[in-house]
């Protein structure tokens, strides 16, 4: 049995004050609930994410990382600094970050790489955009996303990983899949880890992301291959977050 969790993707949003109420908010509002909850604030936030949280209920992981281990990359943070500030999680291969910041389905692999190399927990998004459905390319899209990571990693690397499937025209926009099209495609992703390994398939969490909304969630936490979601705009919204992470429960 898959443990269902539920990650909140702050994005470039926040304030030490906000915050500060959101993540008192949320650490009291988990506490009797099975499934794992993790808050992905900014970088700048992590330290008060750490002192806040350490010892709750809830994890916290960072929204990117640098694929280098150090070295002069201006602005960059790497993995090993993310660990100084306790993250369990790094979000890797966001829609934002592929589509905004350019990063590859190469770029996507080694920061993947660098997050278990420093034994962070990669949540890798995969997703198609609108143009890519209509076009009957979303299997094409989220198998080739995919298949970037496992190439370079293998399948024995997903048995310490975690999977989003964020179709982009879904973020954002107050637009869910339907159930049946986010199973369908978790279901995709699951075959294509079983062709490698089924018990690696098996354990593998997959969740969705995409204008999740507590009315919406769980009927799509309810689907058999739908193991939580990530969440991003209800996640600043602490009543709305804790709804979502009951609905995981
Ligand atoms: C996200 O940014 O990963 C996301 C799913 O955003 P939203 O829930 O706002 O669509």
């Amino acid at each position: 049995m898959r443990k269902k969790l539920v990650a909140g993707n702050w994005k470039m949003h926040g304030s030490l004050q906000n915050n500060a109420a959101l993540l008192e908010r949320v650490k009291a509002g988990v506490v009797d609930l099975a499934c794992e909850v993790a808050v992905c604030p900014p970088y700048p936030y992590l330290a008060q994410a750490q002192s806040l949280l350490a010892g709750s209920a809830v994890s916290w992981g960072a929204q990117s990382l640098s694929e280098h281990p150090a070295g002069a990359y201006t602005a960059e943070v790497s993995a090993a600094m993310l660990l100084d500030f306790g993250c369990r999680y790094v979000l890797v291969g966001h829609s934002e970050r592929r589509t905004l910041f350019g990063e590859t389905d190469e770029v996507v692999a080694a920061k993947f790489a660098a997050a278990q190399q420093a034994s962070l927990i990669p949540v890798l998004c995969v997703g198609e955009t609108l143009a890519e459905r209509e076009a009957g390319l979303t299997a094409s899209v989220v198998s080739r996303q995919l298949s970037a990571v496992l190439d370079v990693r293998g399948v024995a690397a997903l048995a310490s990983a975690v999977v989003a499937y964020e179709p982009v025209w879904a973020i954002g926009t107050g637009v869910t899949a339907t159930p049946g099209q986010a199973q369908a495609v978790h279901a995709a992703i699951r075959r294509q880890v079983a062709a490698l390994d089924a018990s690696v398939a098996n354990g593998l969490r997959i969740l969705y992301g995409g204008s999740v909304k507590p009315q919406s969630a769980a009927e799509l936490f309810g689907q058999a291959d739908v193991d939580g979601g990530l969440i991003g705009g209800a996640a600043l919204v602490a009543d709305d977050f804790l709804a979502i992470c009951r609905a995981a429960n």
